[in-house]
């Protein structure tokens, strides 16, 4: 049966991206050798490794701008404390709109002070804080521009002359934005751009090496952006997939083509949400994410027979996450349109059903 995959992450890829990256695994490059057993610095790889970072900038409109990207380890998780271990000498700003933001909040926190400009905790981080002032003496800002767990997004980022650092682990990729308002954009691959393994970093160089305290060499940016992202062995297989993927997304049309695609799925989706009776969206509507959509049955007494009915039509992961409740639909850039059609259509039968 036909899967219809809306998990949060890691998430749908490309089929094509599949059907490549298994045939990888059994011979890479017609050498003969699996991608898994060779070695991160034979000409294969190195070109792999190039081309990911080449292609991340080029679909960002980053390149030649004073940009690196590099692809790390340890997750969005570690960028919590990497970012601040690099940037803080005092304080740094941060809005706080979600579990993702807090939990940067709180990294942060081991090395200077914290101010976090404003936060949207008094409604369970179900919009955008959107009047706040920016402390014009702090070492940078840090947003993160989709709340994967609550469905919101930043529809635009406030003017700074602070170095602007923005958590898009879920919605890079998806959207065409001026990218070079950013000095240091990170994101965990496995949301919009590969298996979960790596994380992409693209940061403006000129940013670096302003702090006085000293900084392990795996913890500096620096030391990665000198070794062309092979300080150490990197995540092999997952920078391969998510160059694939990158790929994907520039043979489509690039960001351009993406936005087009997942602004109609979230139309579609969001439309059925307002219309029909039985459900209400979680999210304000401004502030609605087109990657994360939550939204919740208004009676839980029809949650049996939805999740009952979904389910059995090969839909995989709509169940919300358990400080929201309910469900979430994470549309990526791989989910077609013709999935979101198939919760849109059983939301209707739910609503002639009961
Ligand atoms: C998933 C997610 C993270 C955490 O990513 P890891 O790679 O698991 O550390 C951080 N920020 C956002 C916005 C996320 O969606």
């Amino acid at each position: 049966m036909k899967k219809h995959n809306f998990s949060a992450g890691p998430c749908i890829l490309p089929q094509e991206v599949f059907q490549e990256a298994s045939q990888a695994i059994l011979d890479f490059n017609n050498s003969g050798l699996s991608i898994l057993e060779i070695s991160h610095r034979s000409p294969d790889f190195v070109a792999v490794m190039e081309e990911a970072r080449s292609l991340a900038l080029e679909l960002l409109g980053l390149q030649n701008k004073g940009y690196k990207a590099l692809f790390l380890q340890g997750g969005a998780s570690t960028q919590f404390l990497m970012v601040a271990y690099n940037l803080i000498n005092k304080k740094a700003a941060y809005l706080n709109t979600g579990t993702w933001s807090s939990k940067a909040i709180k990294e942060a926190k081991f090395f200077g002070d914290v101010i976090e400009v404003a936060s949207s905790k008094d409604k369970n981080f179900n919009y955008i804080p959107k009047s706040y002032s920016l402390p014009e003496d702090a070492d940078y800002f840090h947003c993160t521009s989709n709340n994967t767990i609550f469905g919101t997004q930043m529809k635009s980022f406030p003017a700074t002359s602070r170095p602007l650092v923005c958590d898009m682990s879920s919605d890079i990729f998806s959207r065409e934005l001026d990218f070079s308002k950013f000095d240091l954009i990170y994101a965990g691959a496995q949301k919009n751009m590969g298996p979960a393994g790596t994380t992409l970093v693209i940061v403006k160089e000129e940013i670096l090496g302003k702090v006085s305290r000293e900084i392990p060499s795996m913890m500096n940016y620096q030391t990665h952006i000198d070794k062309d992202s092979m300080f150490n062995t990197p995540a092999v297989y997952a920078v391969y997939v998510s160059m694939l993927t990158l790929r994907w997304i520039k043979s489509k049309g690039g960001l351009k083509a993406m936005e087009k695609l997942n602004h109609q799925k979230a139309e579609l989706l969001y439309a059925e949400i307002d219309r029909n009776p039985l459900f209400k969206g979680f999210a304000e509507k401004e502030d609605r994410s087109p990657m994360n959509a939550t939204f919740n049955l208004v009676n839980e007494a029809h949650k049996e027979v939805f999740d009952k009915m979904w389910k059995s039509a090969g839909v995989n992961g709509l169940n919300g996450h358990r400080s929201v409740g309910g469900y979430r639909a994470s549309m990526y850039n791989a989910l077609p349109l013709e999935s979101v059609q198939v919760v849109v259509d059983l939301m209707k039968e739910l609503e002639e059903k009961v």
